[in-house]
């Protein structure tokens, strides 16, 4: 039996790994946090956001829009919440959300998909990451995932007691590259699964269909599964074609497509996401979310279905809005003197800070930039395995109102005098 420490022990960094053998003989109620999530502290948006709200400073740091979702799917919560649909909604989801999903991924990219088994309704994208990874994953299990990526992906690996194997994304003037090289190397005996993320979030590239491809041949030629996370899947810049994985050949059979209503819906607080795939592997999915959550937002639900219903105009009107307030942001942070990586999707855009800061220091910026010049940025080293890869590297939101962008933009251009 594990011997209980009755000393006080210092508080530990959240960020300082716990010792072998520690977790067994050093528990204590003081901090009981288990040491699978030893290396994760508080969220960065968390962190950030709250920096924003202290500071008075404009947040470009967390994603989320400043302004709501169409009326038409605001409108239809409302009658859903004062029609009575306020209890538990099914395991699955409700069954027009759910068909909804099969339509939208008939009408958007040719998927034929059985709205009664092969999808499940998830609370956000968040919940279906976490239900899918815990519901396959067996310690020991590796993970080829690109970095930079979402935070959540490592503390859900970690929590499945899993290991990531990263795939570094390379900036560069035409936007993130990897190499196909490193890719095959990541395989190991160990491997079940490739986790990717396109559209992307910190770096806003859309994976090419030839990149697609390559990684499709790689989880093939290994016998690999793919969990693919689409959320920016309408976030999509300059014409660019978003390339599912599960509409790839030979790829609808192992791969589980995973997306949510709050990037696309402006409704990020309402978390309504979904898994899409064979039968058998959204099954996994479900045995591990329906002791998460087991349901949520039932009168959510019936709006989103309402939201994916809408129109092609309204998908197209909101990658033009945000289209536009990237290139304003983009033009800001170029004035700035940042070196700018282009945005071809998402809510993001990165820049390597190096000649606004000679240290490129990023986190240190992001502390000081609201008190600077009132913006708030994320740092992308939390987003790699390793933080020194992404030192350098911080990341601006784009998805707020054309006047906060310019209100940034100007508050940016005095950076470089501040700094001086
Ligand atoms: N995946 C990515 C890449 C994200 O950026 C986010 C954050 N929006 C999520 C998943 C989580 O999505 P949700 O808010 O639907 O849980
Ligand atoms: N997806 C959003 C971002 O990357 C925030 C999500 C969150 O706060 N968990 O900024």
């Amino acid at each position: 039996m594990a011997v209980r420490s009755r000393e006080p022990r210092s508080p530990r960094s959240f960020l300082a790994p716990i010792p072998d053998g520690a977790a067994l003989y050093a528990r204590d109620v003081r901090d009981p946090t288990t040491s699978r999530l030893a290396a994760f502290g508080t969220t960065i948006f968390a962190r950030m956001s709250a920096l924003a709200a202290e500071t008075g400073a404009i947040n470009l740091g967390q994603g989320f829009p400043d302004t709501d979702g169409p009326t038409e799917v605001l409108d239809a919560a409302v009658a859903a919440i004062r029609g009575g649909q306020n209890q538990y909604p099914p395991g699955l989801g409700i069954a027009d959300l759910r068909h909804a999903v099969a339509e939208h991924q008939q009408r958007f990219w040719g998927l034929t998909v059985d709205p009664d088994t092969e999808v499940l309704i998830t609370a956000g994208a968040t919940e279906a990451l976490a239900g899918s990874l815990l519901g396959i994953l067996e310690t020991g299990d590796e993970v080829i995932v690109f970095e930079p990526m979402f935070d959540s992906y490592q503390a859900c690996i970690a929590l499945a007691g899993a290991t990531v194997v990263p795939v570094t994304l390379i900036p560069g003037v035409d936007g993130y590259t990897f190499d196909p090289e490193a890719l095959r190397a990541a395989v190991s005996p160990r491997t079940r699964l490739i986790l990717l993320n396109t559209p992307h979030n910190p770096t806003g590239k859309v994976f090419t269909r030839d990149e697609m491809l390559t990684i499709a041949e790689v989880a093939l030629e290994h016998d690999l599964l793919v969990i693919t996370d689409e959320v920016y899947e309408h976030l999509v810049f300059d014409d660019r074609e978003h390339v599912p994985m599960a509409t790839l050949p030979d790829m609808w059979e192992r791969t589980l497509t995973i997306s949510s209503g709050g990037k696309t819906f402006s409704t990020t607080g309402w978390k309504i996401g979904w898994v899409c795939g064979p039968q058998e592997i959204v099954r996994a999915a479900m045995r591990a979310k329906q002791f998460l959550t087991y349901v949520n937002g039932a009168p959510f639900q019936p709006a989103i279905a309402t939201g994916l219903r809408l129109g092609d105009d309204y998908f197209t009107g909101l990658a033009r809005r945000l289209q536009d307030a990237r290139d304003s942001l983009a033009t800001g942070l170029d004035r700035a003197g940042f070196t700018v990586y282009p945005s071809e999707a998402t809510y993001f855009t990165t820049v390597d800070i190096t000649p606004v800061r000679a240290d490129g220091d990023g986190m240190a910026l992001c502390e000081q930039l609201p008190h600077l010049i009132g913006v708030v940025a994320v740092p992308n080293e939390v987003f790699y395995v390793d933080p020194a890869r992404g030192r350098n590297l911080v990341r601006f939101a784009c998805c707020k109102r054309p006047e906060v962008i310019n209100e940034a933009v100007e508050r940016l251009g005095r950076l470089k005098e501040v700094l001086a």
